[in-house]
């Protein structure tokens, strides 16, 4: 997992030991998951660590505490600081970093309002989230006996903490029947995405993707990926995904910063294309990890040199 590798967390405004790094057991966060978070990738480049698409990360963490009411009483400028401060203090080269704001203890009553909002940074090394091997050789998913969550229940499009429970149900039973990965379909029996992951379909040389109104998280990687195909000349679709269309597909694959791109070889026993990472799948995956090595000038504004930014403060 890696936490042992991590020395500093970022706390309500200060670095301190990952030790101390502690809250009280009446935290409104942690009785109803009444908070929002962030998970951002820092990669290993030229330029030293470097985060992938911290700003798009940073927008969608205010915008999930917007739709909770969580007031964040820290700036975008001073968490991106943060983050980078805390990942040098670390000395990571490559790292996972996960943003937290939520609701402190002073009242658990439902009405968070009397909550003081505490947030904490976190980083620690962490290996791709369904594995190197299923990176590379492709992951086995199941459908969830577990529908998603509609957006008129909890807002699809924003991270809060608690929503995570549905995943957690999807993933539970996935890994309990012995698959990789759940997908969670919409309420209306169509795809939306996996416990953690955005998904895309390829068939005849073209992507197709679901979005803001199938019950999705709006992905980073999947935004970025979106582009690397489009530059790759590969034309991509923005539409509701049927299963159909999925178990007949030539090529599958997840997105997501902690799984990154991941290609999907099997569902419910159905094997995909060939069952192997199919030829476009590889080659965006391929440019994907080049992007967020910084070896793409024209990706190279989506990445943020941690070290570049401590020294402009000096
Ligand atoms: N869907 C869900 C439910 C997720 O938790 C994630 C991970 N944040 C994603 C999709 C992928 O989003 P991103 O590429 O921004 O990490």
């Amino acid at each position: 997992m890696g936490f042992d590798q991590s020395q500093w967390v970022w706390m309500n405004g200060e670095l301190i030991p990952w030790q101390e790094a502690n809250v009280h057991i009446s935290v409104h966060g942690l009785h109803y998951g009444s908070g929002v978070f962030e998970g951002v990738r820092c990669y290993q480049t030229d330029d030293g660590p470097a985060l992938f698409r911290l700003e798009a990360h940073l927008a969608r963490l205010y915008a999930s505490a917007e739709v909770y009411g969580i007031e964040i009483p820290f700036t975008r400028d001073e968490l991106a600081h943060a983050t980078c401060e805390l990942i040098v203090r670390n000395e990571f080269t490559s790292c996972y970093v996960r943003h937290i704001a939520f609701y402190g203890s002073e009242s658990l009553g439902l009405y968070p309002g009397p909550c003081p909002v505490e947030v904490a940074i976190l980083a620690w090394p962490w290996a791709p989230y369904l594995g190197v091997d299923g990176q590379q050789s492709g992951v086995r998913v199941t459908v969830s006996p577990w529908t998603k969550f509609h957006s008129r229940m909890l807002p699809t499009t924003a991270k809060g903490c608690g929503q995570y429970l549905n995943s957690i149900l999807a993933v539970r039973d996935a890994v309990a029947r012995g698959y990789d990965e759940a997908l969670l379909l919409d309420a209306s029996g169509h795809i939306a995405e996996g416990s953690g992951e955005n998904l895309f379909i390829v068939r005849d040389g073209q992507l197709f993707t679901n979005g803001e109104d199938d019950s999705i998280l709006l992905g980073i990687t999947r935004a970025s990926v979106i582009d690397i195909a489009q530059d790759l000349g590969y034309p991509v679709h923005v539409d509701t995904l049927h299963l159909d269309e999925l178990m007949s597909a030539d090529e599958v694959f997840f997105t997501g910063t902690a799984t990154e791109v991941a290609p999907i070889c099997e569902v419910d026993g159905t094997q995909i294309g060939s069952g192997k990472p199919g030829r476009i799948t590889t080659e965006i995956q391929k440019v994907f990890f080049e992007a967020v090595a910084g070896r793409v000038p024209r990706y190279r504004h989506w990445l943020t040199p941690a070290a570049a930014v401590m020294e402009a403060l000096v």
